[in-house]
């Protein structure tokens, strides 16, 4: 049986023995990390310091997993970290648990739960005068706002932490810093100051010998070559980045070089190269599970099939493509909500904590980066992703303001509706992807014909909703009519494609009728549209009251 003492130890030497290892071989740190928190775990009555190593080592846990791109097991440890440092009130501990949280969501794509995590980290930073933390938050919070393509913003971040680091002499995180200065600066488009500061970082990994870091600057560098168009000067780099990663066995930094190889050799017309090289990054991306690049690969696979007018081929890999995007998707679903319980639970435990009473720095400060983020994200959430037209959601709010506006001031507002006819057999013979790009067009032509006033949203899969404010009913027959002209009378375009397709258009108006509900308003119109696919579709109907419940729709 061992002592608390000696578990202490233990937990000390495999903390070391994993940051020895963190680069080389992750995957082993992560074992050895798990095997003994496991003991320690088991161990009754811990005390307070054999708690602090067991965070500590939850903690590199977390960032070993990042490495390892299993950002939801980072969560968790990081979570759990930040439960044991809240039970044994370790300010200190407490504030790298909300990096390493805050980090995880970063990753994870749930921004804003990243960023309230990050400031609290930053505020315990500043409070404790820990500028060595301090300095990777504000890195981290360069990398969300990266994420979130606020490069300008990220920057500010970057630079001052880069201030920190060097004073610092903090080498490892200078690094990181300038390979995410890098990145910041090629998406401003400031291709020579992208390169100034990836070369110092090359630099700075070669001596720390951190080759997973130099693989990826290296590759982030061919980037920036390739953006500027010098392709023979990024493949070098895309080559270099290529070795190291099959040096150390990284294969998801392969994949990823493979693909941006493969990418350059398409754009310069070697087929047969792009295609050896996209075929590796799939197999490479798979052996490391990496869906993101797999997902892309599939996607670049079917462009190149395509130029090499083998169709089959282009429209497999197209539909793997597909298919794994919704994967993505849903497991993104997933994942979202899993952080947000998370952040619930972070909530919970900070209510009762006597560490979350600290006074608040930088706090204005703080408010207004998130009311920028926040507007941000809520714009993104407003809108559908594929057609860019509003959210079914937010359309609904807009109604109901609408609706209440025209009861106040006696107003006239219409709602038209519209479903693509037979479009099952638009997927079924030509596929998802054409399916969407006809989507995409029927909403690129309806709010090409509509006032700035009008709001159009998807609805549904190929359903689209319009809210026609100040608009009579005639009116509004006329806007339905123009619509299913626009869309109906042109043959929709897709590729070489050219596909007729055809709609049906309903329309409901609300006028002085005291208060009705926005699902009866949208029901009518849905109601009219139904009437006319019923009826042979392709064509425009207006709502009747024959058309609600018991009368007899053939008597219209
Ligand atoms: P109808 O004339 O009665 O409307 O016939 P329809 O074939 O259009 O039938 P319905 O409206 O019931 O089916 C719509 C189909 O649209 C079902 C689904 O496969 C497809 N769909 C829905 N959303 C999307 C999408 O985002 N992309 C693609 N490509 N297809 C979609
Ligand atoms: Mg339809
Ligand atoms: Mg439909």
């Amino acid at each position: 049986m061992v002592t608390s003492i000696e578990l202490e130890a233990q937990l000390d030497q495999v903390g070391q023995d994993a940051h020895r290892l963190r680069f080389r071989d992750p995957a082993l740190a992560v074992q050895l990390c798990l095997d003994i928190i496991n003991q320690a775990e088991e161990f009754e009555n811990a005390s307070r310091s054999l708690k602090n190593q067991t965070g500590r080592l939850k903690l590199q846990l977390s960032s070993l997993y990042i490495r390892l791109i299993a950002y939801d097991r980072a969560l968790s440890e990081a979570l759990e970290a930040y439960t044991i440092y809240e039970e044994i009130d370790l300010s200190s501990g407490v504030a790298r648990s909300f990096n390493a949280l805050g980090l995880a969501n970063v990753h994870l794509g749930t921004y804003a739960e990243a960023l309230e995590h990050l400031l609290n980290a930053l505020r315990f930073a500043t409070e404790m005068e820990d500028d060595s933390l301090r300095a990777t938050v504000l890195n981290n919070l360069g990398l969300l706002y990266i994420r979130m393509e606020e490069y300008q913003q990220a920057l500010e971040y970057l630079t001052k932490s880069l201030e920190l680091a060097s004073s610092l002499q903090n080498k490892e995180i200078e690094a990181d810093l300038l390979e995410n200065i890098c990145v910041a600066y090629l998406n401003l488009g400031k291709f020579n100051d992208a390169l100034a500061h990836s070369q110092r970082g090359i630099v700075l990994y070669q001596r720390s010998q951190n080759r997973f870091g130099e693989a990826n600057a290296l590759s982030t560098a061919g980037e920036v070559y390739a953006a500027m168009g010098h392709t023979i000067e990024a493949l070098r780099y895309f080559q270099r980045s290529l070795q190291i990663c099959q040096e150390i066995d990284f294969v998801q930094g392969t994949a990823n070089a493979h693909l941006l190889i493969g990418n350059i050799e398409l754009q310069s017309g070697d087929l047969d190269n792009a295609l050896r090289h996209m075929v590796q990054a799939i197999e490479d991306a798979e052996k490391g599970q990496d869906t993101n690049l797999i997902f892309r690969a599939h996607y670049h696979l079917s462009n190149i099939y395509r130029q090499m007018e083998n169709y089959q081929m282009a429209l497999s890999h197209y539909e793997k493509f597909h298919q794994i995007k919704e994967s993505v998707f849903n497991e993104d679903m997933t994942t979202k909500i899993r952080s947000l319980e998370i952040m619930h639970r972070v909530r919970e435990t900070q209510q009762d904590s006597e560490i979350y009473r600290l006074r608040n720095v930088e706090l204005t400060r703080e408010i207004e980066e998130r009311k920028k983020a926040q507007s941000k994200l809520e714009r993104i959430a407003t809108l559908d992703p594929l057609t860019g037209l509003l959210n079914r959601r937010h359309f609904f709010e807009l109604t109901q303001q609408e609706l209440d506006r025209s009861r106040r001031y006696d107003r006239p507002l219409s709602v038209i509706m519209m479903d693509i006819d037979h479009f099952k057999q638009v997927n079924d013979h030509f596929g998802h992807l054409v399916g969407d790009r006809v989507i995409v067009e029927v909403a690129r032509r309806i709010q090409k014909a509509l006032r700035r006033i009008d709001q159009a949203c998807r609805y549904g899969g190929e359903e689209f909703a319009i809210l026609l404010p100040e608009t009579t009913l005639t009116q509004a027959e006329m806007v339905g009519t123009r619509l299913w002209q626009l869309v109906s009378r042109q043959p929709t375009v897709s590729g070489e494609l050219k596909l007729k397709i055809t709609v049906s258009v309903g329309v409901a108006t609300y006028h002085q009728e005291g208060i009705i509900a926005v699902d009866t308003l949208l029901d009518r119109a849905d109601k009219a549209m139904y009437y006319g696919k019923q009826h042979g579709r392709n064509r425009v109907v207006i709502y009747n009251q024959m058309m609600n419940g018991t009368g007899s729709l053939n008597d219209l």
